[in-house]
């Protein structure tokens, strides 16, 4: 079981100043499904059905013990981030989280490295809130020069970096990640950022001492750099039938998932049915082939059929003549 708080409300306040950007939210729920997964659902107005904006009371429950809630990085109006979040859960993830923290202690980043249930979370936090796609540039880069395994470009296992996208769209969230310092309703426990006593206002008031990364330190740190390639958002790219008249009756994947990234032979883009069912996080279990787009598969084995039906497109048994 976890400790119980009833923090100030000063103490939530330090808390959305360092993570809160954008004030949607999402929440767990308090019981796992039948597989095992502890799901976030976004938090909306019951009547309005719009996002409900995360205010000091819910941020004083998470701390509490009371609620768990998920933060999004980016803030559509501004594309911006307050921090980045390093997730790592693979086999050695602490020891590449550890590496990450003394190269980015090199650049003069003090990063906070907090538990997790299978590996950790390192957190650097702006000065300023930061463009999202420079510091996706500055940690991907830092990455891939230490060796450290990045997710997707064709990895499975590697790290994952929040902000998850360099920009939004318009009513986009973008992927949320669970708000440190509340309880993880999968183990019923708190993981603790590891420099600072156990409760909330010791971790919130080390994270405060903290130097903080700034836009000019950013910038500087990236100059010249992009994205490596494998990483590259996709160029959306319209897919042209070879024979028009059958535009309409011929199904295209493509029109009906958003793609996350593309290599040389696939587009990539979260699962339909996986994601009904509450995977593929990362946004890349399924693939559709780039010089066929007809052709599709999702990679933790979801079938056609189910992909389709998730859709609300099923495979209809073609009509007799
Ligand atoms: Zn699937």
């Amino acid at each position: 079981m976890y400790a119980k708080f009833c923090v100030s409300r000063e103490t939530a306040n330090a808390f959305i100043r360092l993570f809160v950007n954008r004030r949607a939210y999402a929440i767990q729920a308090v019981c796992p499904l039948p597989n095992g997964t502890v799901p976030y659902y976004p938090v909306r107005d019951w009547k309005t059905k719009e996002p409900k904006l995360l205010d000091e009371g819910a941020v004083r429950m998470h701390l509490n013990g009371d609620i768990t809630i998920s933060l999004y990085a980016i803030n559509p109006e501004t594309q911006r981030s307050k921090w980045v979040a390093i997730d790592a859960d693979f086999d050695g993830a602490l020891e590449s989280l550890f590496q990450l923290q003394w190269e980015l202690k090199q650049d003069g980043v003090e990063a906070a490295l907090e538990q997790s249930r299978r590996g950790g979370h390192l957190w650097i936090f702006g000065a300023e809130p930061l463009l999202a796609s420079e510091c996706r540039i500055y940690v991907y880069n830092l990455a891939l020069r230490l060796g450290v395994p990045v997710k997707g470009g064709g990895l499975k296992e590697g790290i994952e970096v929040f902000p998850r996208q360099d920009r939004l769209g318009d009513g986009e969230f973008g992927n949320a990640i669970r708000a440190p310092l509340g309880v993880h309703r999968k183990t019923n426990r708190r993981y603790w950022f590891y420099e600072a006593d156990l409760n909330p206002e010791a971790q919130l008031a080390y994270l405060d001492g903290l130097t903080k990364l700034t836009e000019a330190e950013l910038r500087t740190f990236t100059q010249g750099m992009k994205l490596p390639e494998a990483y590259r958002p996709p160029v959306p790219a319209p897919y042209v039938p070879r024979n028009p008249s059958s535009q309409s009756t011929e199904f295209r994947i493509l029109n009906y998932v958003r793609t996350t990234r593309k290599d040389s032979r696939n587009w990539w883009a979260r699962c339909p049915s996986c994601a009904a069912a509450g995977r593929d996080r990362s946004g890349d279990n399924l693939s559709i082939q780039v010089k066929d787009p007809r052709l599709y598969k999702c990679w933790a084995g979801c079938t056609k059929e189910e992909i389709r039906a998730a859709l609300g497109q099923p495979i209809r048994k073609r009509a007799l003549a």
